[in-house]
């Protein structure tokens, strides 16, 4: 059996530079499931992959040399340049030796005689460390909903996080599509500009602004390059985006001319996100709300050429901004082909999966292909499916059956030497993930680094600390319109999981600011 310091789980961003910051110093082993580096950039693979945060932000900033060096050909990354600007990383700091890969973690058990955790993988290892990294992902565990008959589906079925890495080619096919969140959104407008059909069976509809994607500008990037020191501070002191420019005008305080230009002007500001920062209100007062998703309602039917098919898209049953914003290219426009038909499951949900097809309530569906972008079980699923068990063999399945409870969203009480990147309870993807990892490991490290220098051997928290860090998380979501939503922010979408705040991922910027203070 193998013994080392430290054991990270996952090779996505955020364990590759754990593994960069922490494999001088401490014997270190990595354990990731899929067979090359950047998790979810690895995994999504789908059509349409791309961040909706400029790559200059979305991009590491721990090395000045790094971020001088590369460049990205797009404003908005596609999936292949992200996989291989992680590739790149992995090469350039001689990552890999420490990557096992095609080797998932399967267990996690605490040895309270020694305080060493024991990890056993799928591929058969044993290894015994002083500290766990979990660098496993928010957005890293696939949910597919447990539809009847979808084994007697003749054809293939898809989903969009587990895309074949040689890619689908849907020419000449019936493609039904089931999922319209942020994954659904990008992939479809591709599907449909391939496919013979495309039915698209949506149950919520979403809210969608243009991405504004474009060939990289020079001035822009070099203008970049001049000020990253600085401007990878200003990502640093705030949730890690920092293009956002906070209004301080109250949508009710404006008049319907200043609404109207202020709406249009974030619509087309090439600035995803920019609608929910349009006022100062948007995002915690339901009625400043209405103004920004009326506008954008406004622009599907102004967009959408059926008027039926238009208001079926118009989103009404949450507020805009409540599940994230989702970024798209001519999304709504695709509806507009004569190859696509939107398909209602909310009135009439989907029943099963038939060997032709789908059935709904409302009839029988005949496809030739099914593709699903169902997302997440999102912040624990990636840990739950661990067998992961604490001192007195405390399973965390057994810990978080009423939701998750952290410190932080980076320790569970009963889990000594555990630390969790992108834990339950931190802001995730409320946040820029990368530049969030980078401040969370570096904050662990710090942790390591202590218990190293004074001789310490174990770290826990408490339950106390975890309540009072889940009572700050609940006050700063109480005061958003994410409560008023259900969506995987706050764990309301997936089978089994409580439907409280308490597992909510991401609060508000608030949250992730506090996360970081400490
Ligand atoms: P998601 O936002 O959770 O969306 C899942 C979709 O599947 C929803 O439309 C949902 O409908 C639908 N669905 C689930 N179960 C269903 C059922 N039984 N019947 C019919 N429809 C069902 O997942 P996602 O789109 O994969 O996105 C997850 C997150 O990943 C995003 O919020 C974002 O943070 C991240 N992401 C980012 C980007 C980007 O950077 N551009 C791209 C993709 C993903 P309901 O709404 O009714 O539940």
């Amino acid at each position: 059996m193998e013994t080392v310091d430290i054991v990270v789980i996952g090779a996505g961003f955020s364990g590759l530079y754990a593994i960069h910051k922490l494999h001088e110093k401490y014997s270190l082993v990595c354990f990731e499931s899929g067979d090359g580096v950047g998790g979810t950039w690895y995994w999504n693979r789908y059509p349409g992959a791309r961040v909706d945060i400029k790559s200059v932000e979305y991009s590491y900033g721990f090395d000045n040399d790094l971020q001088q060096d590369w460049s990205w050909p797009e404003y908005f990354s596609a999936q292949p340049d992200l996989e291989r600007y992680a590739n790149h990383v992995a090469d350039r700091f001689k990552l890999r030796d420490f990557i096992r890969f095609s080797n998932p973690v399967s267990s996690l058990h605490f040895d309270e005689a020694t305080n060493l955790w024991h990890v056993r993988t799928g591929k058969g290892d044993h290894v015994m460390c002083r500290y766990v990294i979990a660098a496993s992902g928010a957005l890293s565990a696939p949910n597919t909903p447990p539809w009847p008959g979808m084994d007697s589906f003749k054809g293939p079925i898809y989903h969009t996080a587990t895309w074949p890495r040689e890619g689908v080619d849907f020419s000449g096919q019936r493609v039904g599509f089931i999922g319209t969140g942020s994954t659904g959104i990008q992939a479809m407008p591709l599907i449909a500009a391939q496919a013979d059909h495309l039915y698209v069976f949506q149950r919520t509809a979403a809210y969608c602004m243009p991405s504004g994607n474009r060939p990289m500008d020079a001035d822009f990037e070099n203008d970049w390059k001049a000020h990253y020191p600085e401007r990878r501070k200003e990502l640093l002191d705030s949730y890690g985006v920092s293009l956002i420019e906070y209004p301080l005008l109250s949508a009710h305080e404006a008049t319907p001319e200043q609404r109207a230009e202020i709406l249009e002007t974030a619509w087309n500001s090439q600035n995803a996100f920019q609608l929910l920062f349009a006022f100062s209100d948007v995002m915690t007062d339901p009625s400043a709300n209405d103004y920004v998703a009326e506008f954008v309602r406004s622009k599907i039917r102004g967009i959408v050429k059926d008027p039926a098919t238009a208001e079926l898209l118009c989103p009404k049953s949450y507020p805009i901004g409540g599940k994230r914003l989702c970024i798209g290219n001519g999304y709504f426009e695709m509806f507009n082909r004569d190859n696509v038909t939107l398909v209602d499951v909310k009135s009439a949900p989907i029943q099963a999966f038939t060997e032709t097809g789908l059935r709904t309530a409302a009839g029988d569906f005949e496809l030739d292909a099914i593709v699903t972008a169902t997302g997440f079980d999102a912040a624990t699923g990636a840990l739950t499916r661990i067998d992961i068990q604490g001192v007195n063999k405390l399973k965390i399945t057994e810990k978080w059956s009423e939701g998750a409870t952290t410190y932080l969203g980076s320790m569970v009480a009963g889990f000594p030497n555990m630390f969790m990147i992108h834990g339950p309870m931190t802001p995730a993807a409320q946040a820029q993930m990368i530049t969030a990892g980078e401040w969370q490991v570096d904050w662990t490290v710090g942790i390591i680094d202590a218990m190293e220098r004074d001789g310490c051997t174990r770290i826990d928290t408490t339950e106390a600390a975890e309540q009072s860090w889940a009572a700050e998380v609940a006050m700063c979501a109480s005061q958003t319109v994410h409560n008023l939503a259900d969506s995987w922010y706050n764990g309301r979408i997936s089978k089994g999981k409580r439907a409280d705040l308490r597992s909510m991922s991401a609060a508000s910027r608030g949250s992730a600011n506090c996360a970081k203070m400490r």
